[in-house]
């Protein structure tokens, strides 16, 4: 395409999208009245195909949607696991069939999947999971424990990674379901966390049953996706709409919001708040700023150093994320250089917490509203280590950029070929 139909077409695109939200945005429509309306105008998921939620739209010109969507001030497009990591999955991997099954429900927020990648055994190590898929001569049933799951409570679907065959070395043996889950024999059981939280689940399935057309991606084909689906989930992906819908309403039946207005979600969204102002950003600067001049130390040269330190840590990482952002609307796919932004984005989570508790001194040890920030920095303090764990730990991204970004040498690994019923992991180990 020559540069000036390039630009002509990313203006129509504006105006399109201009003119069509002018017409349609209005926050006295439901949730899922308005994303079937997203999805239906191609604007939900615009590097979807078309007549999925989608318009096969490149991601340089996926963004003009976006920000017209933004500058309306409308609710984005439904964000969740199914959207964020099964819909690219299937569109890279998936057979016609399924992509025209799945797609649209996806696009239009009418379903909640979540990922079901993690066991007791098989965590950093994921290539050593051990749910197993036997083939019944009809359907395949899967037995085993998945673990961390998030949003398995309110799913209709999981993201399966499940071993058809112990018989080869670990990576090739393991394929990759799409799991209906309002079934018999899945019974997803809450985690307390330690910040009082149950945001992840253990998920336990017996002889649960997955007809043949869904599998993805062919046999055994599961780890190359799994990694792809990794890399997904550890970029940013930015939902575009002021009103993100992370915050304000989770997709699918089982949540319960799609019948709820948008506008009195938005404003119970920003009475939360409005009665916890620190919440938005805690982890930022300005957070830690504004706590420092209510603690009245920033004039303190050591507290001022700690703060400039953070702030360098998060402006560094804020605009590398802005050149793979624009890397991916040239049409490149996510490579291990997200590690980077992963690792960042915990190391500016512990400083935060770190500065914070020692800014509030005595009161780190309180909780509630009465106390300096109304208790939003000590519940920082108790969620902010998920963040070096969730989607793969430090150390396992330190050791993705010292292999992949850096040409280091790769770790040893002695179980690359040993079939994998012979290794000791898991509950093999006894
Ligand atoms: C907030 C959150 C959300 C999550 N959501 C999901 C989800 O939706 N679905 C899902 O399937 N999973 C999910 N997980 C699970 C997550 O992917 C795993 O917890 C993570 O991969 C680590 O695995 P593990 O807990 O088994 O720890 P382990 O793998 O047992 O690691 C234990 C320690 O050993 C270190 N270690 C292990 N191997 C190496 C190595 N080769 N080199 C150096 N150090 C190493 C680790 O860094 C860690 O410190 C979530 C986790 C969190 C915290």
């Amino acid at each position: 395409m020559s540069q000036d139909s390039d630009s002509e077409l990313t203006s129509n695109l504006h105006e399109e999208a201009r003119e069509w939200l002018r017409l349609n945005w209005r926050d006295d429509l439901t949730v899922g009245a308005w994303w079937k309306l997203l999805a239906a105008a191609g604007f939900a998921f615009p590097t979807w195909p078309a007549g999925m939620g989608g318009r096969g739209l490149r991601r340089k010109e996926a963004r003009r949607i976006t920000e017209e969507i933004t500058r309306a001030g409308a609710l984005g497009p439904p964000g969740g696991v199914g959207q964020m990591v099964g819909g690219p999955i299937l569109i890279e991997y998936g057979s016609d069939e399924q992509r025209r099954r799945w797609l649209p429900a996806l696009a239009a927020g009418a379903e909640s999947w979540c990922q079901l990648f993690s066991e007791p055994g098989a965590g950093s190590d994921l290539a050593s999971l051990q749910l197993r898929a036997d083939w019944d001569g009809r359907r395949w049933l899967l037995n085993g424990q998945k673990l961390w799951s998030r949003e398995a409570e309110g799913a209709d679907r999981g993201l399966a990674l499940a071993r058809t065959d112990s018989a080869v070395p670990k990576r090739r043996g393991i394929s990759y379901f799409v799991v209906d889950l309002d079934q018999p024999g899945v019974e997803v059981r809450p985690i307390r966390q330690m910040n009082g939280r149950a945001s992840f689940n253990e998920v336990f399935l017996t002889d649960v049953a997955v007809p043949p057309d869904q599998l993805v991606g062919g046999l055994a084909q599961g780890w190359p996706m799994a990694l792809a689906s990794v890399s997904y989930e550890r970029e940013e992906v930015g939902g575009g709409g002021v009103l993100r819908p992370a915050r304000i309403a989770s997709p699918g039946r089982r949540n319960g919001m799609l019948d709820r207005g948008i506008r009195e979600l938005a404003e119970e969204s920003r009475s939360a708040e409005r009665e916890r102002p620190v919440v938005r950003g805690v982890r930022t600067p300005p957070a830690l700023i504004a706590l420092a001049r209510q603690v009245g130390r920033s004039d303190d040269p050591v507290v001022r150093q700690r703060l400039a330190a953070v702030h360098g840590t998060y402006e560094t990482n804020r605009l590398r994320n802005m050149l793979l952002r624009s890397a991916r609307r040239q049409g490149r796919k996510p490579g291990p250089e997200v590690s980077l932004g992963k690792l960042a984005g915990s190391e500016v989570g512990r400083q935060a917490r770190d500065i914070s508790l020692s800014l509030l001194g005595a009161e780190a040890l309180l909780t509630g509203e009465e106390t300096t920030g109304g208790g939003a920095f000590q519940q920082m303090a108790l969620s902010v280590q998920a963040l070096s764990i969730a989607g793969g730990t430090d150390e396992i991204q330190r050791n993705l950029i010292g292999e992949r970004v850096l040409g280091l040498p790769r770790e040893p690994e002695t179980d690359r070929d040993v079939p994998f019923n012979q290794l000791r992991v898991g509950t093999q180990r006894e």
